[in-house]
Order: structure tokens, then sequence, then C-alpha cells
């Protein structure tokens, strides 16, 4: 669970996030939408402990999110965090990687993880020898082998081709079903959107203008943006 109260964040005086109560349950599905340069980033990283934040606390699972970051204890939280810059290691094989975070006798472990992914048959291949998306994968199953109790993604597989990008959304989706997971994700892909229980956050401007399900937006799109991106939803179906 994570519990939100009153945490403003400036850069400089040119833009302020600004969010007064936001609760994210367990094992929850969270997307947060809105326009470029609205803080989508900013937020999603002041949860997981990237960014420093000026006042208001955040609290995850009973836990401190500031004290958490002064101890060096945040990785009690098991967080994991994706983006585009996948942080692979240059000397290790596929199966390495995955092995690195699962322990010495874990081949056949990693070798499960690399099969969810689709990537099995490179399990000796190192990043250099890997395609762009072939990375993408190793990259969801080093993070998945970690069995993280939260999943941030900050747009991680926006430079993919669509039919990648869903396969990769469906393998963390399974995950989920699996195990308890909590997922809070920024996207522009509209998979998993329509999930009745999916809590979505449009933010403009550094704060959030509307919360609820695809459902609730749709019927009441609050601000520009949402009545945009709700006409742009309803053309595409
Ligand atoms: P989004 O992810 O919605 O596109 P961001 O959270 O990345 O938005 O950025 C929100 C605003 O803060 C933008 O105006 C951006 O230029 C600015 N910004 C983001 N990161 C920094 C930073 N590290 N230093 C200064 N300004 C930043
Ligand atoms: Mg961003």
């Amino acid at each position: 669970m994570i519990n939100i109260k009153n945490i403003e964040h400036s850069y400089g005086d040119d833009f302020k996030l600004r969010v007064e109560a936001l609760s994210i349950p367990s094992n929850s599905s969270t997307y947060i939408i809105g326009p470029s340069g609205s803080g989508k980033s900013t937020l999603l990283k002041l949860i997981c402990g990237l960014q420093n934040f000026d006042t208001g606390d955040i609290i995850i699972d009973e836990h401190d999110l500031k004290s958490l970051l002064q101890t060096g204890e945040l990785y009690l939280l098991k967080m994991m965090f994706m983006s585009q810059e996948l942080g692979l290691w240059p000397h290790m094989s596929a199966l390495e990687h995955v092995k690195l975070v699962l322990g010495a006798e874990s081949t056949d472990e990693a070798i499960i993880w690399l099969r969810k992914v689709k990537l099995s048959h490179r399990a000796d291949a190192k990043p250099y020898q890997l395609s762009g998306g072939e990375r993408q994968r190793l990259a969801l199953a080093r993070t998945l082998a970690t069995r993280p109790k939260y999943l941030f993604l900050d747009e991680p597989f926006a430079n993919l081709d669509l039919v990648l990008a869903e396969e990769l959304l469906s393998v963390i989706y399974q995950e989920q079903r699996l195990s308890s997971l909590t997922l809070i994700q920024i996207s522009h892909y509209t998979m998993g959107l329509d999930d009745p229980d999916a809590n979505i956050l449009v933010l403009e401007n550094g704060s959030i203008v509307q919360q609820g399900n695809l459902t609730d937006i749709k019927n009441n799109p609050h601000g520009k943006w949402s009545e945009k991106w709700v006409s742009m939803l309803i053309k595409k179906s």
C-alpha cells in the first residue's frame, strides 16, 4: 500500500508537482497519463525514491520513504523501476544477468525466466549480440526475477513496435496474476487500461486532475487534455 500526503516538489520556479492525497492499494494497477511535461515521470520517481521531494510524506507498507532513503534501506520495499535505460552488463551473457539476481545455484530457474520472455535460445549471448527487442526482453526477465512487490514502468517499451510492447506487457500482467505485484506505469499503450479495476491518474501541470477507471474518465473527462485523449481513444476503437 502506498500513501502519499501533501507532497510538493519544484524544479526551480518553472515547475511544481503537488499531490494532496493519493492511495495506491497493494496488488493494483495504476496508469499515470497526461500531456508531456505534466509531471508523470517526476511523480513516479518520487514514489520509488529516485527523486527527493521538498515537503510531505510517502508511506509505503508502513515505512516512511524518506527514513528508508536516509538509512539506506529502500531495498526492503522490493521496488523495481524500468525505463528505456536498460542498464545491462556488457560482459555478461543473458543467462548470467538473471543468475546474478537469483544466486549461484539458479541456472534452471534463470532459464525459466528467460523462457517467459522468449529468450532462452539466446541464453549465452551478450548484450551486444542481441537485438534491441531482445535486450528489452532480457532487462524484463532480470527485473521480474527479483520478484518485485512494486514495479514502476516509465515508458520502457516506447521505442518498441506495438506487437512486441504488448507481448512484454502481457508477461508483466501474467506475473501480476501469479504473485502480489503493485504496478504503476506511464505508457502510451492502451493495453490493460480498460480493466475495470485499473486506476487511471490524469496529471496536468503537476496536479492530479482526475482519477478513476477508463469508464469514469470516458463518461466525464476533466480538463482539455482528458477530453482530447478520450476522443482519440473512441476514434481508435
Ligand atoms: P512528463 O513525464 O509528464 O513528461 P516530467 O515529470 O518529466 O514530465 O517533467 C515535468 C516538468 O519538469 C517538465 O517541465 C520538465 O522539463 C521538468 N523537469 C523534469 N526533470 C527535471 C530536472 N531534473 N530538473 C529540472 N526540471 C526538470
Ligand atoms: Mg516522462
